[in-house]
């Protein structure tokens, strides 16, 4: 019987046909590009960027970085960043192999940012505004104190100048780094946007991929106005987690914007290219009444 030419095990043989195919791989994107992680098309970074981080191609909306996403919403020249005094805190003296504090710093150092919100006063069609808008790139956009203390002040300073407050929201959730203390800033966040409430002032929020655990328990979800952009993932535990807990098969398209606007969590699913657009007319609609 004839054997098949088979592969020497412990040798080089990829160009023998029974030899594993292997992962065919692209050449890294050049420098000064962008890849869309839809389609796989590829953009020179600054066309991408005037495209609002949207593939005109396939449409998939990309992460955008916080002080990115605070230039796209404000009228042009009024955008100016607010910095609180805000301590580092670190309850727990929580060392996972590296010491918290030390994750926090690298966090900085990487994206040039104070903690996870870019705060900032501006104008959104000539209606003065405060803007809080989260960057998931700085430890995932999770909320520990310092991130609390940002939106609770955000809010503080929405009340004492009379402006709507316009939340961006992304994050994976609590910080886990802080532990209890992390959970605590869903109720400090809900008093901020109490407070808003109050003053008669308007809150829209916008929710985008991913947005998750606390935050869309607390001031995510808490705004007058919720709007999500396309395709987002949105919810509180991830899908997985909610399968192995409840041992049921969970729906298509759950814990998408499209799936939550069909079941009334969210008012609308905005496109990015409309979104500034959408929130001018809100806010003007809500100066009208007030
Ligand atoms: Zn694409």
């Amino acid at each position: 019987m004839d054997r098949p030419n088979l592969p020497v095990i412990g040798r080089r043989n990829a160009a023998h046909p029974l030899a594993a195919p292997g992962p065919k791989l692209r050449p890294v994107a050049p420098a000064g590009t962008v890849e869309c992680r839809g389609c796989g098309r590829r953009f020179v970074a600054a066309r991408f960027e005037k495209h609002l981080r949207v593939c005109p191609d396939c449409g998939r909306h990309a992460v955008v970085p916080a002080l990115n996403r605070a230039v796209q919403l404000a009228d042009s020249a009024t955008l100016k960043v607010v910095r609180f005094e805000i301590g580092d805190r670190d309850p727990l003296g929580f060392d996972d192999g590296v010491p918290y504090p030390s994750r926090v710093a690298e966090a900085r150092q990487r994206t040039k940012l104070q903690e996870t919100f870019v705060v900032a006063r501006a104008a959104m069609g000539t209606v003065p505004v405060v803007l809080a808008c989260m960057d998931f790139g700085f430890l995932g956009g999770s909320l520990g104190s310092a991130a609390g203390e940002q939106f609770a002040r955000a809010c503080d300073l929405a009340v004492a100048e009379g402006r709507a407050l316009v939340a961006v929201c992304t994050s994976g959730g609590a910080r886990m780094q802080e532990g209890i203390a992390s959970l605590a800033q869903m109720a400090r966040c809900s008093a901020g946007v109490v407070a808003v409430a109050r003053a008669g002032l308007p809150y829209i929020s916008i929710l985008t991929d991913p947005c998750f655990g606390g935050v869309t328990a607390s001031f995510a979800a808490q705004a007058d106005v919720i709007l999500a952009e396309p395709h987002a993932r949105i919810g509180f535990a991830g899908g997985r987690v909610i399968e192995q807990a409840s041992h049921d098969r969970l729906p298509d398209g759950f814990q998408t914007s499209e799936f939550l606007l069909a079941h009334g969590m969210v008012d609308a699913v905005v496109d990015r290219g409309v979104l500034r657009e959408t929130i001018v007319r809100l806010l003007i609609g809500f100066s009208a009444r007030s």
